[in-house]
């Protein structure tokens, strides 16, 4: 596997068994349906509990039969993760950071305990709703109500492009407490089998194929106040999950990528025209030696963020700079990659062209390439362009 650098020289004992372990799982358990996955456009369901075991969610929180690994760790997972497929990184992204992160952080102790340890195993599945049809790029603009009614609250509003939330048994859901001053956005632990609850699937994707994708409808929800994140109020709830997400995501993108350089290497010294492999023509060595430069470049980002978050210093801008960087970077070296298998590289045999295609959601989930732009440039000069 590409590490030019020799970055991995460096990892523990325990970075390294996990690095073994994912690749492993993505060798043995992933690689062989994912493309068939891919064409009929549904999520590996056995994988679920699999990853649970593998102890894939969430690894970071230490306790409630978590491992409590450290940051770089993480990142490598997801790296590995990523290197099967985007779907099944999102699976355990979904998941960990975005379900169990503010459950752990902002949660009661009760919350934990009911939560975690299901989730943990793979046996209870959660997604994160935060989007809404009206407010994408723009979430503090949410519609979505939550008001007050005794010992506890009712939910009305809509989410879209929720990711596992047709198999989700809990949804984190994001709403306006309108019976509070302001109306402050709060975290519910919304299980899915409460009346007014809808979870519809988005099928005709284009992208992202291998991961369950829907919709939450709240038609009337009424949740009890145990259900409601006491810890947290504000944007600065979901804002702190993505954070945590993007960071997996700045790894993961480099998975994708590496993935289909390794294909489209393969291919180069195995494809024969004019009499030789056409690794040997010059043109193709350019692409291959400016896809390697590339990965390695996103690899010392990622390895660079681990440093400083495993520090305690990492700040919200630096993981944008490397969400941004890593996953445009995938994006040019998937297609890359595509163009040099020929014809060959626009089936699902090989990797390169599923990956190009499920990079075009990651470039634009978790921040848009264009958000993130903008976070960059309101960082370094002190302007903000956006609210
Ligand atoms: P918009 O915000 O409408 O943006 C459209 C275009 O306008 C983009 O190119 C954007 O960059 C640009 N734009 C917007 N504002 C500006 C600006 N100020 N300046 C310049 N350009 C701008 N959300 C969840 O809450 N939970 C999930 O689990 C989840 N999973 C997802 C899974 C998939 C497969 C997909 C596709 C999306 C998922 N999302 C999820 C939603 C995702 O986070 C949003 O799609 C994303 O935030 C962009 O919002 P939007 O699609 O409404 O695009």
């Amino acid at each position: 596997m590409l590490d030019y650098l020799g970055l991995e020289e460096d990892l523990t004992a325990e970075e390294r068994m996990i690095r073994d372990e994912a690749r492993r799982f993505v060798e043995s358990e992933v690689k062989p349906d994912i493309g068939e996955h891919f064409e009929k456009g549904t999520f590996p369901m056995d994988l679920i509990p699999q990853m649970g075991e593998l102890g894939f969610y969430a690894p970071t929180i230490d306790g409630y039969g978590l491992p409590g690994v450290g940051d770089r760790a993480y990142g490598i997972l997801m790296q590995e993760l990523e290197a099967g497929d985007s779907g099944i990184r999102s699976m355990a992204s979904v998941q960990g950071a975005l379900v169990m992160y503010p459950i752990d952080a902002f949660g009661s102790e009760e919350q934990k305990e009911r939560w975690l340890p299901e989730l943990g195993t793979g046996e209870a599945v959660g997604c994160f709703g935060l989007t809404e049809p009206e407010h994408g790029s723009n979430p503090s603009g949410m519609e979505t109500r939550a008001e007050r009614d005794d010992d506890g609250y009712v939910l009305n509003g809509s989410k879209t492009w929720i990711t596992n939330s047709p198999i989700a048994d809990v949804a984190v859901v994001w709403a306006r407490d309108t019976s509070a001053a302001n109306a402050p956005v709060r975290g519910f632990l919304v299980e899915t089998d409460r009346d007014g609850v809808s979870t519809n699937k988005i099928d005709d994707k284009l992208s992202m194929r291998a991961s369950v994708t829907g919709e939450i409808g709240l038609d009337d929800v009424w949740v009890p106040e145990e259900d409601v994140l006491p810890n947290v109020e504000g944007m600065k709830g979901p804002l702190s999950c993505l954070t945590q997400a993007r960071y997996g995501i700045s790894w993961g993108a480099v998975g994708a990528a590496r993935d289909a350089f390794e294909d489209a290497l393969a291919y180069a010294k195995d494809r024969d025209q004019f009499g030789g492999p056409i690794a040997r023509f010059q043109m193709q060595q350019d692409k291959l030696a400016e896809m390697a430069t590339q990965i390695t470049n996103g690899q010392l980002m990622a390895h660079r963020l681990a440093e400083i978050k495993e520090r305690g210093d990492l700040r919200h801008q630096q993981v944008s700079m490397a969400k941004r960087h890593n996953v445009r970077m995938a994006r040019e070296v998937t297609r890359t990659a595509r163009e040099m298998l020929g014809g060959n590289g626009i089936t699902t045999d090989y990797s390169p062209m599923r990956h190009m295609a499920n990079i075009e959601t990651v470039y634009t989930y978790e921040g848009t390439h264009d958000i993130h732009t903008l976070v960059l440039g309101a960082d370094l000069t002190g302007i903000p362009a956006f609210e």
